[in-house]
């Protein structure tokens, strides 16, 4: 039978077969087809049945790391069983070794008659792993088909090299774009800091002059101006720690059942009295939405599109609405002021991104949508902007409806 004869050795198709291995080894950018393809190939030269790849992990630990059957005997497990044995002799003696399990008693079952062969995996000095062959039945495999066999090893260990470095690139591009984006942070932060700690230390320092007596009226500015950034102090410092958690996954959310409607009337209230500047409209046409939300975070990311409309928009309306499309229910923030440029509104959901603008030193970390964002994303929402310049702003939040009894609505339901 073809599958048991030794490859006849004919000099012409060893040498085609060494071409198109070596061309597939080099070739190909993904270790697993290239490792099929080898293995394949080697086929037409090498006759085998099963062959299993074991990698060093750390410096004892083996781990098979790619097995295939292709002959008789089809049971990678099986074989994954024994071949941790001899891949660790491999390995060891840094040679092939060649193994026979003979069953003498039943000579008429072939696959009780296993051969072995053992090739460690060299690259430079080291000994990365070893490839095992199985054949079952006879003829054993000989000394003479070594040199193919470690040709074959050889090209093996070269595939696995190049993904090693492939993946030590990446791990290296990763930490160099961390330690860009680590710089980054630390700039934009400290200057965020320090104007508030440059307001707070400078209006102490002043009403602790003794060559100077403020009277009641200044004293008391100076100490709400002390008040006021020692809040945005502390807004800083929880927005950082609370991107820094939602950037990690880490940020606890207490999920009940709540009231879309009965929540966005408190917002309009809440916002009416902390911004002056904005007249707030509300326009909850729905009523007993109901949808399954941390109320405080929720309430954190209606405060943020609230303080940015009066920050970026001030002077102008803000309608805040509610509606139900389908299975979702939909608010939009809605001012009229000078509304984003169409450059940047991909990117203002980014950490830090803030849009430039020389003409108005507005403050801001550029965390504010980002935690807006990853806040509606944990609750299975979604938030979108719309914007035209010169006419305004609206930021659009989708979250999954609860029915009366609860249940989250699918849309073929509704
Ligand atoms: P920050 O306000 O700290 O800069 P945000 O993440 O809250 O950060 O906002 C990102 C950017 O989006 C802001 O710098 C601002 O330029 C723009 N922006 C946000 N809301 C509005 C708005 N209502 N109108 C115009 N621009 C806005």
């Amino acid at each position: 039978m073809a599958e048991t004869e030794l490859p006849i050795s004919n000099d012409s198709r060893d040498l085609e077969a060494i071409f198109a291995i070596s061309a597939a080894a080099a070739q190909c950018n993904e270790t697993d087809l290239a490792l099929d393809e080898v293995i394949a190939l080697a086929r037409a030269v090498f006759v085998f049945d099963n062959v299993v790849l074991y990698l060093r992990r750390e410096s004892t630990h083996l781990e098979p790391s790619y097995a295939r059957a292709i002959g008789r005997g089809r049971s990678e497990e099986a074989d994954l069983a024994w071949g941790e044995a001899i891949a660790n002799q491999t390995i060891q003696s840094a040679q092939a070794v060649i193994r026979e399990e003979i069953n003498a008693e039943i000579p008429s079952q072939r696959m009780k008659q296993r051969y072995f062969l053992g090739l460690p995996l060299i690259v430079g000095d080291d000994s990365i792993g070893a490839l095992i062959f199985v054949r079952y039945g006879n003829p054993a495999f000989a000394a003479n088909q070594l040199p193919m066999a470690n040709f074959i090893a050889a090209q093996i260990a070269q595939i696995l090299e190049r993904e090693r470095l492939m993946l030590r690139l990446v791990i290296l591009e990763t930490e160099r774009q961390v330690e860009r984006l680590q710089d980054d942070f630390v700039s934009t932060i400290s200057h965020e800091l320090r104007t508030p700690l440059g307001f707070i230390k400078g209006y102490a320092t002043t009403l602790l002059r003794e060559d100077t007596v403020w009277d009641e009226a200044t004293r008391r500015e100076f100490l709400a101006i002390i008040d006021d950034e020692s809040d945005r102090l502390r807004e800083l410092i929880d927005n950082l720690l609370d991107s820094s958690r939602l950037q990690a996954g880490t940020l606890q959310m207490e999920f009940q059942p709540i009231r879309l409607d009965t929540l966005l009337r408190d917002m309009a209230l809440r916002a009416s009295s902390r911004h002056e500047n904005i007249p707030v409209e509300l326009d909850v046409g729905a009523q007993d939405v109901q949808v399954q939300a941390d109320p405080t975070r929720l309430a954190q990311v209606f405060d943020n599109l609230f303080s940015n409309a009066a920050k970026y928009a001030a002077g102008s309306k803000v309608i805040l609405s509610l509606s139900v499309e389908d299975s979702e229910a939909h608010i939009t923030v809605r001012d009229f002021g000078p509304g984003i440029a169409p450059e940047h509104l991909g990117n203002i959901f980014t950490r830090f991104y803030r849009v430039p603008n020389p003409l108005t030193a507005t403050r801001g970390t550029g965390l504010g949508l980002f935690i807006c964002r990853r806040i509606i994303r944990t609750h299975g929402g979604e938030i979108a902007v719309e914007s035209t310049p010169g006419q305004g702003t609206a930021f659009h939040i989708y979250l999954p409806r609860l029915s009366q009894t609860g249940e989250p609505l699918c849309p073929l339901e509704s």
